[in-house]
């Protein structure tokens, strides 16, 4: 590392949150490096996740703050939020307790473009979201929404 890259520790970057407020943000596992999840954050969110070391996202199709976990217990404990180059993406390394995703698996992206499921189911949606199944209308409905 040279000098002046040591010399930029400890500051803060202006993450740009563009037009809409929002940011996207990659979610990864510490332990495997596996891609989690894609969600988006506000500026609240991002400083929720950092007060609480807990992952908190936006949601667009619900518009309000929600903090991962909240319904399913399947909270992310965040190691570290890291910025990309342009301050227009975060990625943030987490302790996935669970399974990211809302339909049971451990990551969101455990499928291929042909549809060759790829990934681990570590949980049964039915059981974790029941509540939700008597307020929410069905699967189409569930298949749009992010899941909490
Ligand atoms: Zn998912």
């Amino acid at each position: 590392m040279s000098e002046n890259a040591a010399a930029d520790d400890g500051g803060e970057i202006a993450v740009d949150f563009g037009d809409e407020g929002l940011v996207p943000a990659i979610a990864q596992d510490a332990d495997s490096g596996e891609v989690l999840m894609l969600a988006y954050v506000s500026p609240e969110a991002l400083a929720r996740t950092r007060e609480t070391g807990v992952a908190h996202y936006y949601s667009r199709s619900r518009d309000e703050l929600w903090k991962k976990g909240d319904t399913s217990g399947h909270t992310q404990a965040v190691e570290q939020v890291r910025v990309d180059c342009d301050a227009d993406s975060l990625l943030y390394i987490v302790e996935q307790d669970g399974g990211a995703c809302h339909t049971g698996y451990h990551s969101c992206f455990h499928r291929t473009i042909d549809d060759t499921n790829v990934g681990e189911r570590v949980f049964d949606p039915e059981e974790v979201y029941w509540l939700d199944v008597n307020r929410w209308v069905g699967w189409g409905r569930r298949r749009q929404a992010n899941w909490r």
